[in-house]
């Protein structure tokens, strides 16, 4: 038995998702936030998608989201199953696979569109993915759009002591492996496989608001949120760890952050700290300043 000196994080409560959509006709998705209006709780991540699991029959016109705006933030995008297509207004383009990750820094506003690929589209099979959107700090908002594809090989996979699962390292640091993703605030992004009756105590930075996504699996967190499929349990900021017991093969996101604690105005795609700047998106959207795709 190991002593350990972390404190851990008070859990808030535990959420299912509070609204179920498509996002056009490709991402099939289950909400957990803006629509459990948890803004404090979960800043500095604005909101989480989950897509599928679902199969998709095979076809020649990729489904996906056409051409849309995004200003004042950043969409992260995780994939587990199927094959995600990008480009955008600002000249980038990638393809991202299971275990790959796309983090496309939108800031003072891109054009983008978002498709399944066409190779895997034309088989078909099950997709499943999470889109977060993460906050950018006031004086970010309107810096140029910035892109990152993050390949699996790239992201260090850390074995837990003990054998009980594995932890993947998006952003932030765990046992000394750095993640790739270069953040604009701190955070820390793991991507967790536990096994049934295995036990992972993670140390967080004391003043991170975390938050822990089951995909799969049943788990509870700091003794006290239990939580399965598609469920999120969010900690309060204060506390140096979250200690995660599975009690079934579980997959989990950790998403965890420093807060930005500046006002969120919020208008479909934009996110900005007034209704002004909110009016002036749309304004530049309509003026053509965020771009077209060629
Ligand atoms: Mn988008």
């Amino acid at each position: 038995m190991t002593t350990s000196t972390l404190i851990p994080k008070e859990v808030l409560g535990v959420y299912r998702p509070g609204s179920a959509h498509m996002v056009g006709d490709g991402f099939p998705v289950r909400n957990l936030f803006p629509s459990n209006d948890l803004d404090q709780a979960v800043d500095p991540f604005l909101l989480l998608d989950y897509a599928g699991p679902q199969a998709f029959e095979p076809t020649d016109q990729p489904c996906g989201v056409g051409e849309h705006p995004h200003r004042g933030f950043e969409t992260v995008t995780i994939m587990y199953q199927g094959s995600v297509v990008h480009r955008d207004s600002a000249g980038n383009a990638g393809v991202i696979g299971p275990g790959d990750v796309q983090w496309m820094t939108a800031a003072s506003g891109v054009v983008h569109e978002e498709l399944h690929e066409a190779v895997w589209a034309k088989k078909g099979g099950m997709f499943r993915a999470i889109q977060l959107w993460v906050n950018l700090p006031r004086f970010k908002k309107m810096s140029p759009p910035a892109y990152q594809t993050i390949l699996n090989a790239d992201i260090p996979n850390v074995p837990l002591d003990g054998g009980v699962g594995r932890l993947r390292v998006i952003a932030g640091a765990f046992q000394g492996h750095k993640g790739p993703a270069r953040t604009v605030t701190p955070i820390e992004l793991y991507d967790l496989a536990l096994g049934a009756g295995g036990r992972a105590e993670l140390p967080l930075p004391n003043g991170h608001n975390t938050s822990v996504f089951v995909l799969q699996g049943l788990v509870s967190v700091n003794g006290a949120g239990e939580a399965g499929e598609a469920e999120l349990i969010v900690c309060k900021r204060n506390g140096s760890s979250v200690v995660i017991e599975a009690r079934a093969d579980s997959r989990l996101l950790i998403l965890s952050g420093q807060p930005i604690g500046e006002p969120i105005a919020r208008y479909g795609p934009f996110v900005m700290n007034t209704k002004l700047e909110l009016v002036q998106a749309v304004e530049d959207y309509k003026a053509g300043k965020m771009g077209h795709l060629l």
